[in-house]
């Protein structure tokens, strides 16, 4: 992969020096109060790392859907709690990320203090990809650490313009995505099993025609397998349905057959009349589907089919849950793959799972820190790299000439 030869913060002398670090701190917030620190914990060690070396550091980030306006409730405040605690330091909070304020505060900032600005996304300039915006960015420091994974899909000013104005580097949570990544993808232990879940074919018919390429074996769950199952002429009944896509989906079965790649569909469902908890339900025992009914989870068979995969792999990349996950009862089908995943892990295989419904999933499950081998921290961003797309934020670090 080309982006491991990006520049990394270890290979710049940083003591002294104005650290501008992009970090995705879009952490959920309930009542004024961060839920999920997760992200927040993977930054840690690039931080430690700027800190030891008494680097002065500005933090930005988005966090939310601002829409290009203030609004309190995207504000990064509550995020200051949490990395006093995780740094043991007091951590300054600027509520602006440009302006006359901030560069002063940039200017005066000493060795191994720490300064988090307001939302980025407040200003539509940062969506938008604004020159003059990134490059107003760019003036607050002397260098520029790029750490943010899960936004390096998009041509954003924090993404794509900040590196045009500042030298820049990759940390180490960055260099961590990218390095599985590259080892699931071109170096796989075999069997090589990748699962992808999820609702649209649409969103993922890239990925899986590189995944094909890829694997040993590819699973399919999930509402897009209603349109690989339609694709073959198996009725679907009211499941969701992408009625254009079929001709890809059937491409990606043909291209699967020809490679000598197993492509396994759910043989069996969780059906109900609708997708409510309260609706009923049955097992639809083969991968038809009755009229009335929809397809809302994989059925026990399919479970144990998949599980078994999932024991003889060596190498498992999974994405995107295999059901209608925010609904319990048809969470079921995802945990078990989650809770398959841990012991495919204890027993010595390589997973790697990304996607927030796949993450939450492992949560739900109780899978432990240590029962998943990588948790990427950017679904849409890992599937882009999978799929062989040019990242916008890491392109703009490859261009770069200082
Ligand atoms: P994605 O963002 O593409 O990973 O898709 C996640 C969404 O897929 C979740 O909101 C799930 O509810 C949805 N999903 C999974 N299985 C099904 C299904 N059988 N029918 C409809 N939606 C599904």
């Amino acid at each position: 992969m080309e982006t491991l030869r990006l520049r990394r913060v270890q290979d710049i002398n940083l003591e002294n020096k104005k650290i501008l670090m992009r970090v995705d701190y879009n952490v959920p917030i309930k009542e004024g109060k961060v839920s999920d620190d997760t992200r927040i914990l993977e930054t840690l060690p690039t931080l430690q790392h700027l800190l030891k070396a008494k680097a002065k550091i500005i933090l930005i980030s988005h966090l939310g859907r601002p829409k290009g306006k203030d609004d309190k409730k995207c504000s990064l405040k509550p995020v200051v709690q949490i990395l006093e605690k995780l740094l043991q330091q007091p951590i300054r909070f600027l509520p602006d990320c440009i302006g006359q304020e901030v560069s002063q505060a940039a200017q005066s900032l000493k060795p191994g203090e720490v300064t988090l600005l307001e939302n980025l996304r407040f200003y539509p300039q940062e969506e938008d990809n604004n020159d003059e915006f990134a490059k107003n960015l760019a003036k607050l420091g002397e260098f520029f650490v790029q750490e943010a994974f899960g936004t390096l899909h998009r041509a954003h000013a924090s993404t794509a313009g900040i590196p045009k104005y500042l030298p820049s580097a990759i940390g180490f949570l960055i260099q961590k995505e990218l390095q599985f990544l590259d080892r699931a993808l071109n170096a796989p232990e075999r069997p090589f099993l990748a699962i992808v879940g999820g609702a649209k074919v649409s969103d993922k018919i890239g990925v899986l025609l590189k995944l094909v390429e890829k694997t040993d074996v590819l699973i399919i769950g999930g509402g897009m397998a209603y349109t690989f199952l339609a694709a073959q002429g198996i009725s679907i009944g009211n499941s969701i349905l992408e009625k254009d896509k079929t001709d890809q989906a059937q491409e990606i079965i043909e291209k699967a057959y020809a490679k000598g790649v197993q492509c396994l569909l759910p043989a069996d469902h969780l059906i109900a009349q609708k997708a409510d908890a309260q609706s009923p339900t049955k097992i639809a025992e083969s991968m038809a589907i009755p009229e009335g009914w929809m397809g809302v989870d994989i059925g026990p068979h399919s479970m144990d089919l998949f599980r078994d995969e999932i024991k003889a792999a060596k190498t498992i990349f999974w994405n995107g849950p295999l059901g209608i996950f925010e609904i319990p009862p048809f969470d079921q089908g995802t945990i078990q793959i989650a809770k398959a995943m841990e012991e495919a892990t204890q027993n010595g295989a390589i997973t790697v799972v990304g996607g927030g419904d796949s993450l939450a999933a492992l949560k739900a499950a109780g899978v432990a820190e240590k029962g998943i081998t990588h948790r990427s921290t950017g679904g849409g961003a890992s599937l882009e790299l999978i799929e062989g797309k040019n990242l916008p934020g890491l392109a703009a670090l490859t261009q770069q000439k200082n």
